[in-house]
């Protein structure tokens, strides 16, 4: 019975080995450049910050938080040593769960989120089994819009503060995106190419928000830098004074940044590029946005946005 018992348990062992052995590539996010700032507490004082926030204004509410660049966080508890690297889903499937404490509204928001990335990629977002010992819970605590970057092992929150989370559909798919792996558009290592931080104008304490990554750590996977990715932050993030605190080197950029409507279709390329998946982005504008219905205000050409809409609505 015993040889049975240990048998058994070497068995498991190899498989778990294996399978944490799959995870981390050569293409995993190097998560290093943010060092202990992802480790935290949620607070209720984000919670009480995105309050503050209406449709109206000029950044998002996810840039609002006390996390590390705004919205990245690994709750402390139960854990020891520090993550360097994300993590991907296995075969792109993402097992949730979805708080009781949400409206019908909120709901339709955070599925409408699943729902284009269900169109877009291959990413499979699904309701978790008993036997899913890996998934994230959707959640609805007065902490703001957090997550943490990859798969944790185990139960991981996604955080989405109704209403303000689940107004604009691009903030889940935001947070989404950070649980898959990915992290911040405009601190990428290049950046300085493209956007001039004007330090003078963000709020003091929080210029950790814009250190770049080290060259090398991220993957852009052939995206060249993408104003307006859902993973862009918006111009005035972190404004001390109302000012612009990222400022892109070609004027026109600008009202692009920060937007929330859908993916940009770099996007698209690079969760599917990550993720290895068949699917390859709609269309040929590079400045369509997927997922922005006739009610949003994501502007790109009138040939691929009428295809966007048969397709999405
Ligand atoms: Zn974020």
């Amino acid at each position: 019975m015993l040889k049975v018992v240990v048998l058994v348990s070497v068995f498991f062992a190899a498989v778990f080995a294996d399978d944490s052995d799959n995870e981390i590539d050569s293409r995993s996010v190097d998560l290093s450049y943010l060092g202990s700032a992802i480790f935290g507490t949620p607070k209720e004082s984000s919670g009480k910050k995105v309050e503050e926030w209406t449709e109206n204004s000029p950044f998002n509410p996810e840039e609002l938080g006390e996390y590390a660049e705004g919205d990245i966080l690994f709750p402390e508890q139960g854990r020891n040593g520090l993550v360097s690297k994300a993590t991907r889903w296995k075969d792109g499937v993402v097992p949730y769960e979805i708080s009781p404490y949400y409206s019908a509204n909120d709901k339709q928001i955070i599925k409408k989120a699943m729902e284009i990335y269900h169109k877009y990629t291959c990413i499979k977002f699904r309701e978790r089994k008993s036997s899913d010992s890996d998934y994230i819970a959707i959640v609805n605590g007065n902490t703001g819009c957090w997550s943490s970057v990859g798969k944790v092992k185990g139960r991981q929150e996604v955080n989405l503060q109704s209403p303000y989370c689940t107004t604009k559909v691009g903030t889940p798919m935001h947070e989404l995106m950070h649980a898959l792996g990915f992290v911040h558009e405009q601190n990428r290592w290049e950046r300085d190419d493209f956007v001039s931080i004007a330090w003078q104008n963000i709020k003091r304490g929080h210029e950790g928000n814009f250190k770049k990554a080290e060259k090398g750590s991220t993957d852009g996977y052939g995206v060249k830098y993408d104003y307006r990715s859902v993973m862009h932050y918006s111009p005035t993030a972190f404004t001390v004074n109302g000012q612009a605190t990222i400022i892109p080197k070609d004027s026109s950029k600008n009202l692009k940044m920060g937007q929330r409507d859908g993916f940009s279709r770099g996007d698209i390329i690079k969760i599917n590029t990550m993720y290895g998946c068949p699917n390859k982005p709609p269309g040929d504008d590079p400045d369509a946005i997927a997922g922005a219905g006739p009610g949003g205000n994501g502007s790109g050409g009138g040939g691929l946005l009428s295809f966007l809409f048969q397709i999405v609505n």
